[in-house]
């Protein structure tokens, strides 16, 4: 089944969770309310058979308690799919806290939101994502140990952000090694949209390769600390996907490949760091083959931080993250190559690598 993203519409005409569209066999779902810190998040855990259900928590300021639905259920089903492929013993989860986190978020309420972490006896494990910070995971870890991502002085990886952009950097390389035959990104065009933890590690990563990179974000603060930092364009047009582009690096939140934007592109890859980046996998997935744009699917590209993040749970070190991001590379080209031999998106080839992997794993649990 896909993950379509729907209107709200189609929301309300549905059952309210299993009769979701973006509803696909989870095994969990939590609603976590809390009247005294304001708490009210969902904790989404799609799938256990390779391991416990690890995935960020992202606080943003939903639309409404559907959108906020959605994107859990979408998330937490793109984590499962994220650790098969790159081969860790993880399931897949996600949680997301509604609300503003310049506003609305205290330690108070990452505390009780640990503690409903916790309820869970450790099927959960969480991490930051958008709206978080390490701090945040710290104070989490007050309350339990199922949470990753802490600071390097509290014997945590730290922020996985600048691992998650070196792979997506490499995925990047793997899909430019596909389509021009050399993975050197010298005098390419890339749009980087969303210069948040990952967007500016990723716009290091190619200003230093020689990229001609044009950043999009809608922080205008963020937009001039990164471009005077890293002497990169801002761009000042207000349809970005209709620009003349090598490389479209979207870094920003997810399905920004949809039915408006797929029409309009005029890139020659799609790599960049957010989770679902595609509105619907499967059309959107066909569409951008059938233009000749390269689509490096993100939750294989953008795995450097659960990879950061296993690490805590697996005690290995640096350099053993760094082989382990590094090999994104290879996986990419790859799957890129495997897709085309057998006539399917790219998006479809990893997806079916790592269904199978969860379909051995629970036959060899079976016996
Ligand atoms: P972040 O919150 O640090 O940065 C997001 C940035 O995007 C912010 O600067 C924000 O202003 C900007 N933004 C938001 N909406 C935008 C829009 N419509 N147009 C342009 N810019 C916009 O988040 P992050 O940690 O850098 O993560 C970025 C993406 O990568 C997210 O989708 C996240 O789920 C995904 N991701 C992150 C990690 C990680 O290690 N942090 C790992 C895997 C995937």
């Amino acid at each position: 089944m896909t993950t379509d993203v729907i209107n709200v519409k189609d929301f309300k005409n549905a059952d309210p969770v299993f009769g979701q569209l973006s509803f696909d066999n989870h095994e969990q779902i939590v609603f976590c309310n809390d009247k005294d810190t304001g708490l009210k998040a969902i904790i989404g855990i799609h799938n256990t058979v390779l391991g416990p259900a690890l995935g960020g928590t992202r606080m943003w300021q939903y639309k409404s308690e559907w959108h906020a639905l959605n994107d859990v259920l979408r998330l937490s089903r793109g984590m499962t799919f994220k650790s098969a492929i790159t081969g860790l013993n993880l399931g897949g989860g996600k949680a997301v806290i509604i609300g503003d986190s310049k506003t609305q978020k205290t330690p108070e309420l990452m505390r009780r939101f640990g503690e409903f972490v916790h309820s869970l006896g450790g099927r959960y494990i969480t991490a930051e994502d958008v709206g978080m910070a390490t701090e945040d995971m710290d104070t989490v870890r007050e309350v339990t140990p199922y949470v990753t991502g802490i600071s390097e002085s509290k014997g945590g990886a730290g922020n996985p952000s600048p691992i998650t952009a070196y792979g997506v950097f490499m995925g990047m390389k793997a899909a430019a090694k596909y389509k021009y035959g050399s993975d050197i990104l010298e005098d390419k065009v890339v749009y980087v949209q969303g210069i948040g933890n990952v967007g500016e590690s990723l716009v290091e990563h190619l200003v230093n390769e020689g990229a001609n990179v044009v950043i999009s974000d809608i922080s205008q603060e963020r937009l001039e600390e990164v471009s005077s930092k890293y002497g990169v364009s801002i761009y000042n047009g207000n349809d970005i996907y209709s620009e003349q582009m090598h490389i479209y690096a979207p870094c920003a939140l997810g399905a920004t490949i949809n039915d408006e934007t797929i029409n309009k592109l005029k890139t020659d890859i799609v790599a960049g760091a957010a989770n679902n980046q595609l509105a619907s996998e499967l059309r959107h997935g066909k569409q951008l083959r059938e233009k000749g744009i390269v689509y490096a699917p993100d939750f294989l590209i953008n795995a450097g931080g659960i990879i950061n993040v296993y690490a805590e749970l697996e005690n290995y070190d640096r350099a053993e993250i760094m082989r382990k991001t590094e090999n994104i590379y290879n996986t990419t080209l790859e799957i890129l190559e495997n897709a085309e031999l057998n006539n399917l998106t790219a998006h479809s080839a990893a997806l079916n690598i790592a269904k199978s992997r969860i379909e051995s794993r629970k036959a060899e649990n079976s016996k």
